[in-house]
């Protein structure tokens, strides 16, 4: 595994309060953990600024509970950037040690490291995901940017276990035409379900 090894300090391109916008837990109240460094590449990224690994302030694992604990939430989610890049055993260990409910996002191009109460597979086709991440999400949540993505997902979707929430994004950009996309082929397709970036129309972070 090559990870970056930071045991105890992670980069961090933010950190805030939000109420989840997307998937199973969407209108949830919680505490994003936004880890900076992503070396997938999907060139409609919404967060182009957190690809360079150098561009974001280091946190201590102690500082990012402390941040937490400032919040006064109790569900938190460890976001990217790409998170699976680093080991995240060290912080995932002290975040559950305080008895936080911690979920993760990810594209799982990387080994992923840590105990996890939710994860979230968002597969992404330009670095696809380590092999033995699939068996552990609790969603998948495929981006449809074009229609080939729906061949994609149902790729996707016969590799993760049975349990596994299966859900259709429209890509931002092209919400639009996506929504229209994924409303017809979930009414075909009904194990499917349309998740909604809706932090971006409440016009939180
Ligand atoms: Fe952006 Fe996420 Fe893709 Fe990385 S994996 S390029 S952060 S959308």
């Amino acid at each position: 595994m090559n990870k970056e090894r930071i045991p105890t300090i992670y980069p961090v391109m933010e950190h805030f309060a939000t109420v989840q916008g997307e998937g199973f837990h969407t209108g949830k109240a919680a505490y994003f953990i936004r880890l900076g460094g992503c070396d997938v590449g999907c060139h409609w990224c919404d967060v182009k600024e957190s690809w360079p690994l150098d561009n974001h302030n280091s946190m201590s694992v102690d500082d990012i509970i402390s941040a937490i604990g400032q919040s006064g939430l109790k569900t938190i989610v460890i976001t990217g950037g790409e998170p699976t890049m680093y080991d995240l055993e060290p912080l995932t260990e002290a975040i559950k040690t305080k008895g936080y409910s911690l979920h993760i996002e990810t594209s799982g191009a990387h080994e992923l490291t840590g105990s996890w109460d939710w994860i979230t597979l968002s597969p992404k086709k330009f670095k696809l995901p380590k092999s033995n991440i699939y068996k552990k999400a609790h969603e998948l949540k495929v981006i449809v940017y074009h229609k080939s993505d729906f061949d994609f997902a149902e790729a996707h979707a016969k590799k993760v276990n049975e349990k596994c929430l299966l859900y259709l994004q429209p890509e931002w950009s092209k919400k639009e035409k996506s929504m229209e996309l994924i409303v017809s082929y979930i009414q075909k397709n009904p194990e499917w379900r349309i998740s909604l970036q809706t932090h971006k129309y409440l016009n939180i972070p």
